[in-house]
């Protein structure tokens, strides 16, 4: 192994190594290990000090359908089912061949990790996507410990890393074939390199030029992932004249603003209304589907409404039935603060509300009205929100707060690949060159396919393409 204070040097032999990887988060220690397991030589060339990168930091889900926990915890499912279901979310627009290859390699993803040694509890399955069964299967000690496995398993199968070696350039033969990678200065050579160097959410530059809506809200955006997360993966591959897909895709978390907290679930007694005072969708739907409508509304924003009494129902914040943690921004006293610091807009009716945010009184009113009904009928038929999360607004003053899908959790555009991960340039494979994970974009297309959806692309296409790159470099 290379000193993690030293860049790499070469090693004797026609090439330096078969198969470089790019990246030490989940799909580059994939890849590595994936491809050492077919008794390649194989360097990881990393940036940071260390491995993870946004992986780490993750709730380490993987999605998958069909899988021997599934099975464990009593679970019909099929690759089949998931491949409906994202093909029907993304109104059959998604890239089918390697969406159809996501859903069958998962379940057996699954069961490679475990053999080495990841742990998945058939009872922390969980549902994702808002729709199907659990699919979400979370691995022992999250990303965090999903990583310290894979690294220990890729060490253990003699894969080198090279840390802070952030690779600027790669090298090309005459025929045009990715042949190793440049970083300071020095060439090191391979059979294949494989591109597993995450999102560009730390990128400012080119989320105004690939995602813009991630910037709309500049003033309360913010990117979740590690600093390194800039894009360099998305620039070497075009570069060399891969083709780019998933153009404005990515993901997007409503805030609140209120602070720098993760708010993956609201309070789910919220009430959302648009700029014409509209509600729009049931409160308590998966945090996707919500970003996603906000950002179908006029302005790409929306209010959310509560009232007196139930800023004081939840005296200490209420425990959401989703997450089991209070959230500390909604306790009463919180929300006073908030409302004194003017992030909470407060009137003594609903139309002087209105008002003050700007909305039509009467149209804002009249959808209260009709909340209120549906709350005390316990049947919400408009969007269907549990009847035990609607509370009855009628008790001034009435609050509000403004709410912005603006904090990036991953980025979609990348090169495109095929099924095995090699990068695409006018269609055809580019030489030499493999890509995986967040930095070829999403899986699925412009929605994501929920929570586990990402590392999931991340652990099961860097197998794939670990796998390709080590047959490709013989
Ligand atoms: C806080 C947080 C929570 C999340 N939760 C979930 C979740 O629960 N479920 C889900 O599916 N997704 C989740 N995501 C998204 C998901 O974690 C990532 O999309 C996925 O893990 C990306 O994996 P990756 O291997 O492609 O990239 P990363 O894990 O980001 O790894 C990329 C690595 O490449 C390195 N690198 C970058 N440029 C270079 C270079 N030029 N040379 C060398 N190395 C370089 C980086 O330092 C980094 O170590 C979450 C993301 C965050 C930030």
């Amino acid at each position: 192994m290379f000193p993690r204070e030293q860049a790499a040097v070469s090693s004797p032999g026609a090439n330096d190594f078969d198969v470089i990887v790019v990246g030490a988060g989940g799909a580059g220690l994939a890849a590595a290990l994936a491809a050492a397991g077919q008794g390649a030589r194989v360097l990881v060339a990393e940036a940071a000090d260390r491995t993870g990168g946004a992986t780490a930091l993750s709730g380490g889900n993987v999605l998958a359908a069909g899988s021997a926990v599934q099975q464990a915890a009593g679970i019909d499912d099929s690759p089949d089912a998931l491949f409906r279901h994202i093909s029907a979310i993304n109104r059959h627009r998604p890239r089918p061949g390697v969406v159809r290859r996501y859903c069958e390699a998962a379940p057996e993803t699954i069961g490679w990790l475990a053999s080495h040694g990841v742990v998945f509890d058939p009872a922390d399955l969980r549902e994702t996507g808002g729709a199907g069964p659990a699919r979400a299967h979370r691995a022992r000690g999250h990303g965090a410990g999903l990583v310290e496995v894979l690294e220990a398993r890729a060490l253990a199968a003699g894969v080198e890393f090279a840390f802070q070696t952030r690779v600027q350039a790669l090298l090309r033969d005459r025929l045009g074939r990715v042949c190793g990678i440049s970083h300071d200065g020095m060439d090191i050579t391979a059979g294949s390199v494989v591109l597993a160097t995450g999102g560009f959410g730390g990128n400012h530059a080119l989320l105004r030029e690939h995602y813009p809506a991630a910037r709309r809200f500049e003033e309360q955006s913010w990117y979740i992932g590690p600093g390194h997360s800039q894009g360099d993966g998305l620039i070497l591959a075009k570069g060399c004249g891969a083709d780019l897909w998933g153009e404005g895709e990515g993901l997007l978390i409503l805030t609140a603003g209120l602070s720098r907290d993760i708010e993956i679930y609201l309070p789910p007694w919220l009430v959302h209304v648009n700029r014409l005072g509209h509600r729009f969708v049931n409160e308590m739907a998966d945090y996707v589907i919500q970003s996603r409508a906000v950002q179908d509304q006029p302005g790409g924003f929306c209010y959310s409404v509560f009232d007196e009494s139930t800023r004081l129902a939840f005296a200490k914040g209420v425990v959401d039935p989703r997450t089991a943690f209070p959230s500390p921004n909604w306790t009463a006293q919180a929300m006073s603060e908030h409302v004194a610091a003017g992030r909470i807009v407060t009137a003594g009716t609903v139309e002087a509300l209105a008002e003050c945010l700007g909305l039509p009184p009467r149209a804002l009113a009249g959808s209260l009205e009709r909340y209120n009904a549906a709350a005390r009928g316990l049947c919400d038929r408009d969007f269907e929100k549990p009847a035990q999360w609607m509370r009855v607004l009628e008790t001034g003053p009435f609050h509000a707060v403004r709410l912005v899908p603006a904090v990036l959790s991953l980025t979609g555009t990348g090169p495109r690949i095929d099924e095995d991960g090699r990068v695409l340039a006018d269609g055809g494979p580019l030489p030499g060159l493999f890509a995986a994970g967040e930095v070829t974009g999403g899986i699925g297309g412009a929605l994501y396919a929920g929570n586990g959806a990402s590392v999931g692309n991340a652990l099961v296409f860097g197998r794939l393409a670990g796998l390709a790159a080590a047959r490709a470099a013989r």
